[in-house]
């Protein structure tokens, strides 16, 4: 490989962002500086596979030719007008991205938190608009452990203490139920309905640590939200787009949105967001989808976004999920995660002083090491991992995501496979 031009070291670069970055991330000590499909390169030239995908971002693989491509032809051309005009982009982009997930129309955003916020915002005005909700009494159930972004609304629902402490004070009208718990959900419901705006839902909880719920969890939350007039909103900004075997999570196991003999088993949400692999990693881009009886509560002048809609990013997700379709990338996650989680589990099973369980769905997956959250050792594990050329990250403590971009072949997964379980055993010989 080329050695990029520059001449600071790992080491120096961890330097410079100690020094004059905000301290708000702790990365692993591995400095990329190249990416093409599975793979990244670190300054020195070290090749890793990478199991993180920028947190699902990265499903179609790093740098993909045809989605770079569309971005620097685009830049050519025309790349930001703000939404005071029309550019030639954005329309093509909506009814391209409508039909792809059978909804009637599109409201364009930039990043995940932002998306929800959008989400959030349609919400209440329809609980004001169309339910008649009395003024500033709408609420939204959310569930515990979630994760929706950083914004100072999205925080003040969350139950994560780092995220939420001293950013107060915080934004009224949340109410959390535990995740999975249907007849929690029941029992919010129940308490002045008439006062319930939206359920805002991750279908898999992905910050978490991979949360699937129970099969039909998704499905009766939202029969239940229909019987009493609350919008149902499915946050798949990590789910979507392939991810986790299905285009979207709230498919099930079908792997079409919608568009094929399953249709009945296709739990339709009113609102559903997506963002991160909508563009391939390649630019910030998210989305809210809902139908008009939804989208239209929203007028001019009543929310937007500079960046939101332009045609450097619409050229760019257009690309990415017509990526996901021709190559196929959701069916690949289907089979090569049911692969993975096999040979987790024989892991899981092998070593068990190591490690506890593997669960997720497609190729999102994690597994769950024996040692309590506060403990260094999925830490260490992960920096072990990376020794031996293989890069994920510890969530909670406790838990490690594996997420490869979902452009990976049955090769390479079983490499990387070979890789974790050499690791493992390394640990559980030292224990
Ligand atoms: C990543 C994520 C977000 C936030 O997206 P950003 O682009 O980081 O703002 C929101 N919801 C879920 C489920 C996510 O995984």
């Amino acid at each position: 490989m080329q050695q990029p031009s520059t001449t600071l070291s790992s080491a120096d670069l961890i330097q410079l962002e100690d020094r004059y970055g905000a301290h708000n991330y702790h990365p692993l000590p591995v400095v990329l500086a190249k990416g093409r499909g599975v793979y990244v390169w670190d300054v020195e030239g070290k090749r890793y596979f990478d199991f993180l995908s920028a947190y699902s971002a990265v499903n179609q693989g790093h740098c993909h030719p045809r989605i770079v491509d569309a971005l620097v032809e685009q830049a050519r051309e025309l790349t930001l007008t703000s939404r005071a005009f029309y550019n030639d982009q954005l329309g093509r982009y909506e009814e391209y991205l409508t039909n792809y997930f059978g909804f009637d129309k599109v409201l364009p955003m930039n990043t995940g938190a932002e998306g929800v916020e959008t989400a959030i915002k349609i919400a209440r005005k329809w609980g004001y608009e169309k339910k008649g909700i009395p003024t500033n009494e709408a609420r939204v159930i959310v569930c515990g452990q979630n994760f929706h972004g950083r914004t100072t609304t999205i925080i003040s629902f969350s139950s994560d203490p780092d995220a939420k402490g001293n950013f107060g004070p915080y934004t009224p009208g949340f109410q959390a139920v535990p995740y999975n718990d249907l007849e929690a959900l029941k029992e919010a419901l129940a308490y002045e309905p008439e006062k319930i705006a939206a359920f805002l839902v991750e279908p898999i909880q992905g910050e978490a640590g991979v949360f699937v719920p129970d099969e039909g969890f998704i499905a009766a939350a939202a029969e239940m939200c229909r019987q009493h007039n609350v919008l149902f909103i499915a946050d798949e900004i990590q789910t979507g787009i392939g991810r986790t075997g299905a285009l979207l999570r709230i498919c099930g196991d079908c792997t079409c949105a919608g568009h094929c003999e399953q249709q009945e088993t296709y739990t339709r949400p009113d609102i559903l967001i997506l963002g991160k692999a909508i563009s391939g990693g390649v630019y910030p881009v998210s989305a809210v989808l809902a139908n008009n009886e939804v989208m239209d509560v929203i007028q001019p002048g009543q929310h937007g976004s500079t960046f939101g809609g332009n045609p450097l990013a619409c050229a760019v997700a257009r690309e990415a999920l017509e990526v996901i379709r021709d190559e196929k990338l959701t069916q690949n996650a289907r089979q090569l995660g049911i692969r993975f989680r096999e040979r987790m589990q024989h892991l899981v099973d092998q070593y068990p002083q190591i490690l506890t369980l593997v669960r997720g769905k497609g190729l999102l997956n994690a597994v769950v090491i024996n040692d309590s959250p506060d403990s260094k050792t999925a830490w260490n594990i992960c920096v072990k991992l990376a020794e031996h050329g293989l890069l994920a990250k510890p969530t909670h403590g406790n838990i490690i995501r594996f997420a490869p971009p979902l452009v990976m072949t049955e090769e390479q997964l079983e490499e990387c496979c070979d890789i974790i379980a050499t690791v493992i055993a390394s640990f559980a010989e030292a224990k």
